[in-house]
């Protein structure tokens, strides 16, 4: 059968699910393996293109429930009306043209010992190894009172798109005077220094906006990502108008009501106009289906190759994998990709893949002409990704203005340098 890719990333999901169901298409004389890589996020298809690099023979396969990828990174700036959501959107039209197979459809089951994953529809993918780089799956009632009816209400904005439009109507909607709050949650989470970027940019457009109101930040926990460089900058910034609470202080939320926008912790009762609920997360739910993840929620997986520990040919990247010391960051998420693109051609021509060595970096916005960065680097260490001490750092804690403005552009060419390796 003759298939044109273009025309195939056209299909709606059914009849694309429905051509993969027959023989995989070979794009490459004498294909040497079939590779599915399940998520077209950050991790996803940066594997995906990695590996059609790493040998042109391999049939890769990318099984992406979303015809337009949304960017989490940059969408606090969306939330608080510094850009719109379509700077944030990305299709796979690039990622198609490099020779990958895009199949348009939700990954439901895997079948591990027969190697093959199920689709909505029905349809098996066969394969000889798999990739899973779902991200996450918010871990709803985990937060008592905070389900998907009321994240209607109180709005996580944690998964980009609609939430992240939610957000921003209603900090437009609410009086000048009100009262915003954030919950951040407990570790592991996608994106440790997100809240506080978030509530640095909402807290920017309440001074300029809404100079009467007040933000609120309720968290799980007593430390944080770039705490100095954040309590300093709000100190100077949003004084009188950003107020962190830590988990010791009282900060902890216990239960939500939504009908109220009301936030429980165990010092009291926060009622707030907007109530951005950042809530407990896991590995995206095909982790859950594949046998990937563990009690935590998240895949544990060998520091070298990626793959599962609890699944063989099976490998977890991005967000879902339990990476050690290394941030659940779209960064990493990139870095991961390379290094577990690189092991499954290794492993997939009989070789032996070499010890790797990540990195990441993240820029966070606390005004939009105000960056701070963090930037570590990894390896494999006792089963896990470990930090290379003295290689990272942060933002040098006294720096004039005119380095933080020089973050803040070295942020955006970030994300333009990252989502241009990714998906242009
Ligand atoms: C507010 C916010 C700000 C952030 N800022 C930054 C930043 O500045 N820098 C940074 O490095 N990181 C940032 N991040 C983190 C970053 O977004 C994530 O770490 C990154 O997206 C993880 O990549 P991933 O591939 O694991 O998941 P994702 O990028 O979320 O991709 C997962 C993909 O898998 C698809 N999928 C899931 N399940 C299935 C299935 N069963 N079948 C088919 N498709 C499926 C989804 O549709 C999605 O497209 C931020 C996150 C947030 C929430």
């Amino acid at each position: 059968m003759k298939v044109d890719r273009r025309g195939f990333l056209r299909l709606g999901a059914t009849a694309a699910a429905s051509v993969a169901l027959s023989p995989l298409p070979t794009f490459a004389q004498g294909a040497a393996s079939r590779v599915v890589v399940v998520g077209g996020g950050f991790g996803g298809a940066s594997c995906a293109r990695a590996l059609r690099q790493a040998d042109p023979r391999i049939a890769v396969t990318l099984v992406e429930a979303n015809p337009t990828f949304t960017a989490c990174p940059f969408s606090n700036a969306v939330i608080a009306g510094l850009r719109q959501l379509t700077a944030q959107q990305f299709t796979y039209e690039r990622v198609a043209a490099d020779g990958i197979t895009v199949v348009r459809a939700q990954a439901m089951a895997v079948d591990a010992p027969g190697r093959s994953v199920t689709l909505a529809d029905g349809a098996r993918l066969p394969y000889d190894r798999l990739v899973l780089s779902p991200g996450i799956e918010i871990r709803w009632g985990a937060l008592p009172g905070y389900d998907e009816a009321a994240a209607a209400l109180m709005p996580h904005a944690w998964l980009a798109g609609e939430q992240t439009l939610l957000l921003r109507r209603q900090l437009e909607a609410m009086d000048d005077g009100g009262v915003v709050v954030i919950s951040a949650p407990a570790n592991p989470f996608r994106c440790p220094p997100g809240p506080y970027e978030r509530a640095s940019l909402i807290a920017y457009y309440l001074k300029t906006k809404k100079p009467k109101s007040k933000l609120l930040v309720l968290d799980a926990k007593d430390t944080f990502s770039k705490q100095k460089l954040f309590q300093a900058a709000w100190a100077e910034l949003y004084p009188g108008l950003l107020e962190w609470v830590s988990l010791s202080k009282g900060g902890n939320v216990t239960s939500v009501d939504a009908a109220t926008r009301t936030l429980v912790t165990d010092f009291g009762r926060h009622q707030a106009k907007v109530a951005n609920v950042i809530p407990p997360q896991k590995a995206g739910r095909i982790a859950d289906a594949a046998g990937v993840a563990d009690r935590s929620g998240w895949c544990p997986i060998d520091p070298v190759t990626f793959e599962s520990k609890l699944q063989p040919n099976v490998h977890v990247i991005g967000d879902s994998a339990i990476a050690g010391a290394m941030p659940k960051s779209a960064f990493a998420a990139n870095s991961q990709a390379k290094t577990c693109a690189a092991a499954v051609a290794t492993l997939l021509a009989g070789g032996t893949p070499s010890t790797p060595k990540l990195i990441n970096t993240c820029y966070s916005l606390v005004a939009p002409d105000y960056g701070i960065s963090v930037a570590g680097v990894y390896v494999p260490s006792g089963g896990l990704l470990a930090d290379v001490a003295g290689a990272g750092g942060v933002s040098p804690a006294e720096a004039p203005r005119a380095t933080r403005a020089a973050e803040a552009v070295l942020a955006e060419a970030w994300f333009r340098t990252i989502t241009g390796e990714v998906f242009g």
